[in-house]
């Protein structure tokens, strides 16, 4: 797939919760990253990039989060 095709980007993420955009078969709360992933592989999209994300909690702590993005055309 090339880039400037991509018409919407989905990104997921291991440390929030979001519904699906395309259907509400997905609790995301429950899932690890992955399935998230492979859930919208099944709705065409591609996978884009994979990496991690540092954020910091109200607390000063920080953890690390992995992320995806998905593109679709
Ligand atoms: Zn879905």
């Amino acid at each position: 797939m090339k880039l400037e095709k991509v018409k919407e980007v989905v990104q997921v993420n291991s440390s929030f919760w979001k519904c699906c955009k395309y259907c509400s078969a997905l609790k995301l709360s429950e899932d690890s990253v992955e399935e998230q992933i492979n859930h919208y592989l099944r709705h065409g999209l591609k996978l884009l990039h994979v990496g991690t994300e540092s954020s910091r909690s109200p607390e000063g702590e920080v953890w690390q989060s992995t992320v995806a993005v998905l593109g679709k055309e």
